[in-house]
């Protein structure tokens, strides 16, 4: 996976609908429910084989110079890492199409604190299941100039994005990756089971979902505004993860870095999202066998994933002590380009035709 690490340092910063019953000619009064064919009890078999694992960049609304031009200096930042709003609703439509189905990462493992048990999945038949993941939605102010929402709210309840216009207004719209995921569900329950969602790994360095919970002055303020929509997250069934505080080089830094880092992560997004066991490299740059990575595991992380074209999830040891960790495909730039190995034959969809017409053929 050595490739996958090097382009990650590139990164510069860096419903269930209600389902309704076929109802019989008989009068309501008449019906009995208990004698009607319950939809939700479907064929199921044990799912064998590897979950795969994809992971998405927060949206491009707005393809910007950034997007186009080749001298903007964010070019290829935008080019290597990130998928357009178009792009992401032709892969779920592709996803579904072919018999995909989003699953809860601890439907297929599950740790107890002492050992990492894989579960038994059971799913309707022909369906092949993935997790998903949504990397830095922290909508940093990096992304917002490049195109993205510029923050999650709620709009009578429901998650929704702040999203700027070309003409500089800002309107309420459900142009974000969480709104557009809702939005596929609520057309295609059974692309979800059992109400599984995506996992959303957050950094802390420029807030989290849009608010500048770091920001010394306003930071209460920011926090008090973010924490609605993360408690709302968490009753949707979206699991939180650490991404590293600053989006960390793991490798390269010392331990004392690493631990203030983690520390960091700990005091000012646990304090906000939760205690949580999941951790997704930044960079995708993962180290074990070492004090770095003693640290996470005596903080409570058990779950531990990177980047690469295959998924592979597995329960490995460390001095004995067991931890989960597997690879997880990143659906970017790179990938719809069909420069990320292996993209060119896409079990998820045709690059092809998923690909937004205005991309430029080569990075
Ligand atoms: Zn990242």
């Amino acid at each position: 996976m050595t490739n996958s690490k090097t382009l990650y340092r590139m990164f510069r910063l860096s419903v269930l609908l209600p389902l309704f019953f076929a109802l019989s000619c008989q009068k309501p009064q008449e019906a009995s429910v208990s004698k009607q064919p319950d939809p939700m009890v479907q064929e199921t078999v044990e799912f064998q084989g590897d979950v795969e694992h994809i992971f998405f960049h927060p949206l491009i609304i707005h393809k910007k110079d950034s997007f186009f031009n080749r001298a903007n200096r964010h070019y290829n930042y935008i080019q290597l890492w990130f998928v357009t709003l178009g792009e992401f609703q032709r892969v779920l439509e592709s996803l579904y199409q072919r018999n995909y189905i989003l699953v809860d990462i601890y439907d297929t493992y599950k740790s107890d604190g002492k050992g990492i048990h894989k579960q038994s999945l059971r799913l309707p038949k022909g369906k092949k299941p993935f997790v998903m993941s949504v990397d830095d939605l922290n909508y940093y102010k990096a992304h917002i100039k490049n195109g993205t929402v510029s923050r999650l709210v709620l709009d009578k309840g429901v998650i929704a994005s702040e999203e700027i216009q070309p003409d500089g207004t800002t309107q309420i719209g459900h142009n974000n990756i969480v709104s557009q995921l809702e939005k596929f569900i609520a057309l295609h329950p059974d692309f979800s089971w059992k109400g599984a969602r995506a996992m959303i790994a957050l950094t802390g360095f420029d807030g989290v979902l849009g608010y500048r919970t770091q920001k010394k002055g306003i930071a209460d303020e920011e926090k008090a505004l973010a924490q609605p929509i993360i408690d709302k997250l968490k009753s949707m069934k979206y699991r939180f993860a650490s991404h590293s505080y600053v989006h960390i080089f793991s490798q390269k830094v010392s331990y004392a870095t690493f631990k203030r880092d983690t520390d960091l992560w700990e005091e000012r997004i646990a304090s906000l999202v939760g205690k949580t066991d999941l951790y997704i490299w930044a960079y995708g740059e993962d180290t074990y066998n070492n004090d770095k990575f003693a640290y996470l595991y005596q903080k409570g992380f058990r779950f531990f994933m990177g980047v690469g074209n295959v998924t592979v999830p597995q329960i490995r040891h460390y001095r004995k002590q067991p931890y989960f960790f597997s690879y997880r495909i990143p659906i970017d730039g790179k990938y719809m380009t069909g420069v990320f190995w292996g993209s060119k034959k896409s079990p998820f969809f045709d690059i092809t035709k998923v690909r937004d017409k205005d991309r430029p053929a080569r990075i």
